[in-house]
């Protein structure tokens, strides 16, 4: 018998409905063994997430407000799914002990840690799987930081007693034993450090859409989806702005070597799209030579000149240090013989560009500064594209014909992807066209 992980979100176990469909596609695999859930999301446009009313009990009890009202709008979603399911698990219990908590002030963690907790209690029973707490399985440092290995022996130990378990996603806990959870949407990388301690053939990660899609639907109509795509180049997407999955689901996964599926749970026959390793792509998207296109809009680009800038050391890292000094993440650093562009966001920036221009000029004493804004990326991705000439002709020929003139070109030297920088008002225009030559024209 094989291993399967399935790992379901916050709209696959949203009520009774969605949890009967979940049941089913689980019954359907007996490989599907361990078992990790969310806490339930919304049911339908307006409802609430569990885990916001969660945040929204500990923010009324910060601020001294009576939260009874919120509380209580948790508990009847769970009983309302108690009685559904036909299940008895005792959850009156469960939320006394939580009120009894929630009246010593806990940590807004703890809190929010509950809405997992609870569910995967009431899907354990109603699976007639054990319920696994991870709270001691899933091991954080002081600082909030995964203990990566620590998680995996603890969670190998524990599950070889189990069977089949239903596990909560999100939490875990520090060495003095305190609820840590990870960041919004981290019951996926909880899927992913179980799929990698069982070794599992492959870890399904269950949601409301069939996959990835190769554009952002609302500027491609109707884009393809991407049957397989690799870790890497989902690296490369979700970087640019992909949200299906929590980006950092992938490394645990992908150091096991142990493939991602995203399913739909509301539509279980389609086969969604698979993450694996470059090597083990077996499916060729239909031919193309792209697997998919990303972007995102509002980059400020800071052009460095300095003659003679190529032989003078240390200028690059002056600048990293005080991009370092302002905290500033920087997302490219394209340069030639005497420029450098330094590419940031404009989130990431903030109110500070005076700032830190002003710090450029002292410290840097370029020739010359200029400042582009409003400036998009788009990363083109694929790793067919490697030592395949004509790519890039291709892609800038098709940005050309549309018109869209392109600021700024940076290609890693793994030829993996090809990033432009457009100006925002050329975004969509330029992520059409790049998506009509590859993929509509082929
Ligand atoms: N329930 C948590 C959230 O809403 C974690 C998760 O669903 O993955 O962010």
């Amino acid at each position: 018998m094989g291993i399967k992980v399935a790992k379901f979100g916050g709209s696959s176990v949203a009520d009774g409905i969605q949890l009967t469909k979940t049941k089913q596609i689980i019954e359907q695999d007996p490989d599907r063994r361990y078992i990790v859930v969310s806490a339930p999301g919304k049911r339908y446009e307006g409802d609430n997430k569990i885990t916001d009313l969660l945040y929204l009990c500990k923010t009324h009890i910060e601020h001294n407000l009576p939260y009874d009202q919120i509380f209580q709008v948790v508990e009847d979603r769970y009983m309302a799914v108690e009685i559904n399911l036909g299940v008895d698990v005792d959850l009156l219990r469960h939320m006394a002990e939580i009120r009894d908590n929630l009246r010593q002030n806990p940590s807004a963690d703890y809190i929010a840690s509950r809405g997992e907790y609870l569910n995967a209690i009431l899907v354990a029973a109603f699976l007639g799987y054990d319920f696994v707490d991870t709270a001691n399985l899933i091991k954080f440092d002081y600082k909030g930081k995964i203990l990566i290995e620590e998680t995996d022996a603890a969670l190998k130990a524990e599950l070889a007693k189990h069977e089949r378990a239903v596990l909560p996603g999100f939490y875990g806990s520090t060495p003095d034993g305190k609820i840590k959870t990870f960041s919004r949407g981290g019951s996926d990388i909880t899927g992913a450090l179980v799929a990698r301690a069982i070794n599992a053939d492959v870890y399904e990660n269950w949601t409301d859409v069939s996959g990835f899609l190769m554009a952002d639907p609302r500027i491609v109509k109707n884009p393809k989806q991407i049957e397989t795509i690799s870790y890497k180049e989902l690296r490369e997407l979700s970087y640019m702005g992909a949200s299906v999955l929590h980006e950092d689901a992938i490394y645990p996964a992908r150091m096991a070597n142990v493939p991602i599926n995203i399913r739909n749970t509301n539509d279980p026959e389609d086969q969604g799209t698979m993450i694996t390793a470059e090597s083990q792509v077996d499916s060729d998207n239909g031919g193309r030579i792209i697997t998919g296109i990303a972007g995102s809009k509002d980059f400020t680009v800071v052009a460095l000149y300095k003659n003679m800038m190529s032989s003078e050391r240390g200028f690059v890292r002056r600048i990293l240090g005080i991009l370092d000094d302002y905290d500033i993440n920087f997302e490219h650093l394209p340069s030639s013989i005497d420029t450098v562009s330094v590419v940031m966001s404009k989130k990431a920036l903030g109110d500070r560009l005076d700032e830190v221009l002003e710090a450029f000029r002292q410290r840097l004493q370029p020739d010359s500064i200029d400042v582009f804004e409003n400036i998009a990326l788009i990363a083109t991705v694929g790793h067919r594209m490697t030592y395949r000439p004509g790519v890039s002709a291709k892609l800038f020929n098709a940005l050309g014909e549309a018109k869209v003139n392109i600021r700024m070109i940076d290609q890693g030297s793994s030829e993996m992807n090809i990033i432009v920088g457009v100006e925002n008002k050329d975004f969509e225009k330029a992520i059409r066209a790049i998506y009509d030559t590859f993929v509509e024209e082929e």
